[in-house]
């Protein structure tokens, strides 16, 4: 069979162990949330991540919703972001009021211009969000040094980000908190799924009440109180134990899954760096602090219609490569509430990247049929 006919941008990958962890859920029938596969995922993140404090919840989105109401964002706060990320990012504190702040991305690099941070702090302002694009770290100790310096929190969007590290440092473990996700188009799946990661121990404890609807459920669990009730703000975050006896099996998949992604990673880029320029495109910049989660590989091309003409002929190679975010800052919903600066590199990223083909599966034969469709004139 000819495995270049039609390549997808994501194929989620099973390590087989999945029904097996799921059938042994329903076979034991407890199927609600924070059961053995549930602390078991736990674990391993304590153990393999050294995540202190970690709750399942049922997406990122989920968890960064958590984050918002644990940092008690009222009406009229400011949160400081990119506005190149996922809607999640922002819409998570503009549910609880906020007014998002957008800072540009860098020049050599689609996450935030740490530089432009320290400008945008009013005294309004109660947090940074950073986002980990691509998987790739913001630089973490000049974000933390300016958010301690204006007594700010700092919550990373680590959606994008499990097995990456910032100066030796996991990624998520740096922040006050942070949220990964599981969805089905990142690194480790769960279909849907997500986690929060909670690094200040004062959150701790409100954490697990927030996650369980604002009663003290876990505490009773634990025999730590004798009747659980209403305590606090909270709702319903924690994923079922099916959804967290498939994550496990994906988890203890983590270093082959890591492996396999990382090399097809330097084959497209052995291949797509060295002729980069002279293609009027640009590959993906790894700054020293930071290490490659092998999330994804994506092209900047030097202009947005260049960038479209790429899309369109790989899809007449039968290859679906894809733009990524639209800048929040100008979006239908925040463009009037945005207060007017120019974000070019934000918007030059919505323009010129794509996204090409990415998944665990993806054969040596059809990344060549790619890189050489990639390189054929017009
Ligand atoms: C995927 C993603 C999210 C949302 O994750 P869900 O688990 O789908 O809620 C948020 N932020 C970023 C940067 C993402 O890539």
């Amino acid at each position: 069979m000819d495995d270049t006919k039609q390549i997808g941008f994501n194929k989620p990958y099973l390590t087989g162990k999945e029904i097996t962890y799921i059938q042994d859920a329903v076979t034991q029938r407890k199927l609600s949330g924070n059961g053995k596969y549930t602390q078991a995922c736990h674990e391993f993140f304590r153990n393999q991540c050294t995540f202190k404090n970690c709750l399942l919840t049922t997406s990122c989105t989920d968890a960064l919703e958590m984050a918002a109401l644990l940092l008690n964002i009222q009406l009229g706060d400011e949160v400081i972001m990119p506005s190149f990320t996922f809607v999640s990012t922002a819409n998570a504190f503009v549910l609880r009021g906020a007014k998002i702040v957008f800072v540009d991305s860098r020049q050599d690099h689609p996450g935030m211009d740490e530089s432009l941070i320290e400008s945008l702090i009013t005294p309004k302002t109660k947090a940074i969000v950073v986002v980990h694009y691509a998987g790739v770290a913001c630089d973490m100790d000049t974000i933390m040094e300016i958010a301690t310096r204006h007594n700010l929190y700092v919550i990373e969007d680590a959606a994008q980000a499990i097995d990456s590290f910032y100066k030796g440092k996991p990624l998520g473990s740096i922040g006050h908190l942070a949220a990964f996700s599981f969805h089905e188009t990142k690194n480790i799946i769960s279909g849907e799924g997500g986690m929060l990661v909670i690094n200040e121990e004062q959150f701790a404890k409100r954490a697990e009440i927030i996650w369980e609807k604002g009663t003290n459920r876990s505490a009773f669990w634990r025999g730590e109180v004798d009747k659980y009730g209403w305590v606090d703000q909270g709702s319903s975050f924690l994923p079922s134990e099916i959804i967290a006896a498939f994550l496990l099996a994906q988890l203890e998949n983590l270093k082959r899954i890591q492996d396999r992604r990382l090399e097809i990673w330097k084959n497209y880029d052995h291949s797509l760096r060295p002729v980069a320029g002279e293609h009027g495109f640009s590959v993906p910049h790894i700054p020293d602090y930071a290490t490659n989660n092998a999330h994804m590989y994506y092209l900047i091309c030097d202009s947005g219609t260049h960038r479209n003409k790429l899309i369109e002929k790989l899809r007449d190679k039968g290859i679906n490569a894809v733009f990524h975010y639209q800048s929040l800052h100008s979006s239908p919903y925040y463009t009037q509430k945005h207060d007017g600066r120019k974000l070019p590199h934000s918007d030059r990223y919505s323009e010129c990247l794509v996204r090409l083909p990415f998944y665990f599966e993806l054969t040596e034969t059809q990344i060549e049929y790619i890189v050489n469709s990639i390189l054929l004139p017009k």
